[in-house]
């Protein structure tokens, strides 16, 4: 049959792994802790699976879990949303971005996507039959900033819905309040609705704080939250999300909802919204990876790779154009194959595979491994 998505092959993502596993690189590409969770969470969904908590929970997800989220989010962010009308819990942020597109996006209808962006939005807006519109970050003296006078002129009255993702995977960059002022400003007296990606909120460094729109009535109104405990809690391999929005957005969420998925598997619901009780694992999580993201800086101060700022999320990006003038992806191959790091080439989240000359390492490994690592880039 003719392909709908003729331009997808593999993630780089699993190419990336594969080749570091057959070359038995450190594998600092893929985007996952290479350490344990903490034991009590899996402890707590055996419970749970003991207790025979086996069926079906309800479409929206276990209440407990919905309970959990919206006192996490009004404790966080000061936004309630209602526990039975305004929160789903997903298979994972992936299934949640799909389901707002297909939810809100009809044939033709335009979506912005902030570039560089997370590798499944623009399939994810295609098979919505959405059309991506683009608009490219600008990397300044402070990294990674996103041209809101780009963004403004970029709606038409075929706009249905702009993609956000603070703090941004690849960039590390984080919305200021600043951004926030100009987006509130920008969609203001527009129907646009907003998809947030908002998977590594735990994570943003220095002090500074996660920007979420859900801090934003005005914001709020219009946008669909995503986020996911795989990042919160070291379990990305668990696939459990959820998305947020207004009760009559999240109503046309779960009709998508209830027919992708149904609903997201019991027992790890309620392990989490038992682990949840406790706030110490997300409120320490930003030491715990500012810590590494200074200890991954600290090794390559000295080196050839020109480290970029990281504001948030666990991926550190370099310039690396003093090293070598090989296109990304020849030297994320390079770097695997030679050198024993993987790495992961920022043109993968541009649609025309913009090259810059940089690529991303992620830093959510034990101290160990980035030792290792570092190590080895020295010799780049
Ligand atoms: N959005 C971004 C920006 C991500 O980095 C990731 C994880 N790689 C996802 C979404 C997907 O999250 P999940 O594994 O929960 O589907
Ligand atoms: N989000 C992870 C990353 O950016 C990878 C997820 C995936 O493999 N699809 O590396």
């Amino acid at each position: 049959p003719e392909s709908k998505l003729p331009e997808v092959g593999t993630t780089i993502f699993s190419v990336m792994s594969a080749l570091a596993a057959d070359k038995k690189a450190v594998n600092l590409g893929q985007g996952f802790p290479d350490f344990s969770c903490d034991p009590a969470l899996p402890t707590m969904v055996t419970q749970a699976m003991a207790d025979n908590y086996n069926q079906y929970p309800p479409m929206p997800g276990m209440p407990q879990l919905r309970e959990q989220i919206a006192a996490k989010i009004k404790s966080i962010y000061g936004h309630a949303y209602d526990v039975n009308t305004e929160i789903t819990v997903t298979a994972g942020a992936t299934q949640g971005i799909l389901t707002v597109l297909l939810a809100c996006v009809h044939v033709g209808d335009e979506v912005i996507v902030i570039e560089p962006a997370y590798d499944s939005y623009v399939p994810s807006i295609k098979l919505a039959g959405g059309i991506p519109v683009f608009v490219s970050m600008e990397l300044g003296a402070d990294g990674y900033t996103i041209p809101w006078d780009k963004v403004k002129a970029s709606i038409t009255d075929k706009t249905r819905l702009l993609m956000l993702n603070s703090p941004h995977n690849p960039t590390g960059s984080v919305l200021s309040v600043v951004d926030i002022a100009a987006l509130t400003d920008i969609v203001r007296d527009t129907k646009v609705l907003i998809a947030s990606d908002e998977v590594y909120e735990h994570m943003v460094f220095d002090g500074g704080r996660h920007e979420s729109l859900s801090r934003y009535p005005e914001l709020a109104e219009r946008s669909f939250i995503i986020s996911s405990f795989g990042k919160t809690y070291h379990v990305t391999g668990w696939k459990v999300g959820y998305v947020t929005a207004p009760a009559a957005l999240m109503a046309e969420f779960r009709k998508v909802h209830q027919y992708n998925v149904f609903t997201v598997n019991t027992p790890m619901q309620v392990g989490l919204a038992q682990y949840m009780n406790n706030p110490a694992p997300y409120l320490e999580l930003p030491d715990f990876y500012q810590k590494k993201r200074d200890l991954f800086r600290t090794g390559l101060a000295n080196s050839r790779l020109r480290l970029l700022p990281c504001a948030g999320t666990y991926f550190q990006s370099v310039d690396y154009s003093a090293a070598s003038n090989m296109t990304e992806l020849d030297f994320a191959r390079w770097l695997t194959t030679e050198i024993g790091v993987a790495a992961i080439p920022v043109s993968a989240f541009y649609k025309q595979g913009k090259e810059s000359g940089i690529v991303r390492f992620c830093f959510a490994k034990q101290d160990a491994t980035l030792q290792d690592a570092l190590q080895r880039l020295q010799n780049i």
